[in-house]
């Protein structure tokens, strides 16, 4: 087992990996912004070592800070979580060349799904089933272009290869409006990415978002946790989520799940890593895959019984898979609420002190946050305050345990999103299940 880790991150998720940590006997260090020195892992960690200023371009993105705080605490191993660096191949091949173990898969895997356009060839290859498009980049070859979204048929969505966090895309209703739209792509993707590269795929008008979990050990051995919904979005972001999806055809779903742990061996996968797919009129498409533990991790925790992270950190120290495909049973149903610190109305981020601080609690509710009253959210970094998650013997139980878990929360001295988290709890047709990723925006007037 590693013996030391870095926990390359912040807030709930860093949190989230110290715990497992501690329960398999690991020391932890914690490296912090000088905003973040009382964060709750910060005072909890075996050693704390400050990387830098506030902005996280000068601490949490810091690559040689990272290295250095690895290097004078003499950690092991270095644990990214989610954003940030976790998906920079460069900083993953910069961990191993300097020693380290990188908790997560190899550099060269990162790079080949961090690029959209090589992840889906990757997919097609190992069988995965992929939304129709182009396949491969788009170039300066209009009449190509034209012929290969006439091909799939408008609406199509113009994609940027290296997007992320929502950002890069673009849909487009009609052959006049094409190039143009690819133009806009490209520009705003270099900005933001460093990458004009842009893909076309046929925009599909209703469908859900549904995502696959998988955990590998990079010696031949694979599994999948079954799948998570992830339909309730803003801005392409995530605001509710749970396990399984509801009502996802059998047949459908066993091949897609089976597709999943095939193209882990395929592609020799390390770690724990997100399959995710758009799924409509009973079919499933892919759309990219994260290769990371992601924040809505803990509702395939609750049904699987399946610690996500400590799994991480036992293929990280080199131990084959324990846990055999037949032993993952699904119990129950489980959701997820992430909290924001954020105007529930206007979505604008609302950083500030936390002047107090009351946890849900009860049969089947868990609370992942670094949250305590006096605790002052940083304007820095992302607004995720806290994670709700509630379990139950079925959707109807979880859901309930979810509604009075929010109504028992009390978070005073900042606003959040708990008032759009209740009225989505308390909407009828997110109680009956299986609403596609437009809902949300729709109901909200946007
Ligand atoms: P990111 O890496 O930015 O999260 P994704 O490719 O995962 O980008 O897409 C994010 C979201 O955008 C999806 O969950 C879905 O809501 C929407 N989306 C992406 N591709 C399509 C598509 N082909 N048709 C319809 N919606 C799409």
């Amino acid at each position: 087992m590693l013996d030391k880790v870095i926990i390359a991150n912040r807030g709930e998720i860093a949190l989230r990996i110290l715990r497992a940590c501690r329960e398999l006997g690991i020391k932890t260090v914690a490296v912090h912004s000088v905003v973040d020195r009382n964060l709750m892992h910060v005072r909890m960690a075996d050693e704390a070592v400050c990387i830098g200023p506030n902005p996280s371009t000068e601490s949490y993105l810091n690559i040689p800070s990272l290295i250095s705080a690895g290097e004078v605490t003499d950690a092991v191993g270095i644990h990214p979580g989610y954003g940030f660096l976790a998906e920079n191949a460069g900083f993953a091949e910069q961990v191993e060349n300097s020693g380290f173990v990188f908790i997560g898969p190899k550099a060269d895997t990162i790079r080949l799904m961090g690029d959209k356009v090589s992840a889906i060839r990757a997919m097609i290859e190992a069988g995965v089933p992929t939304v129709p498009g182009s396949d491969g980049p788009l170039d300066e070859n209009h009449e190509r272009t034209a012929k290969i979204a006439q091909r799939i048929g408008y609406p199509v969505i113009i994609k940027a290869a290296s997007g992320g966090g929502g950002r890069g895309m673009r849909v487009v209703h009609t052959e006049a409006a094409l190039i143009n739209s690819i133009h806009i792509t490209q520009a705003e993707a270099k900005g933001a990415f460093g990458d004009d590269t842009v893909y076309m795929e046929k925009f599909l008008e209703n469908p859900r978002h549904v995502e696959v979990q998988v955990l590998a050990d990079g010696q031949g051995n694979a599994i999948h946790l079954y799948d998570r919904d992830c339909s309730m979005q803003r801005r392409h972001q995530k605001v509710v989520e749970e396990a399984p999806a509801p009502f996802i055809d059998a047949t459908a779903r066993a091949a897609v799940l089976k597709s999943c742990v095939d193209a882990c061996i395929k592609i020799n996968y390390r770690g724990a890593g997100t399959f995710e797919f758009l799924y409509e009129n009973g079919g499933f498409y892919f759309i990219e895959m994260n290769t990371r533990v992601q924040v809505e991790h803990p509702v395939t925790e609750m049904v699987t019984g399946i610690d996500i992270v400590k799994e991480q950190l036992k293929i990280a120290s080199g131990m084959p898979l324990t846990i055999k495909q037949e032993d993952v049973k699904l119990n129950g149903h489980a959701f997820e609420c992430r909290i924001n610190a954020e105007d529930p109305k206007t979505f604008l981020p609302c950083p500030g002190l936390v002047s107090h601080f009351h946890a849900p609690g009860g049969l089947g509710v868990r609370v992942d946050s670094h949250l305590y009253s006096g605790y002052t959210v940083p304007p820095y970094y992302d607004s995720l305050i806290a994670k709700l998650i509630t379990h139950g013997e079925d959707r109807a139980t979880s859901l309930v345990r979810m509604r009075n878990a929010l109504d028992e929360t009390l978070i005073e001295g900042i606003k959040t999103n708990i008032p759009l988290q209740q009225e989505i709890t308390r909407d009828t047709n997110f109680q009956k299940g299986g609403v596609n990723i437009h809902y949300l925006e729709k109901k909200l007037g946007l």
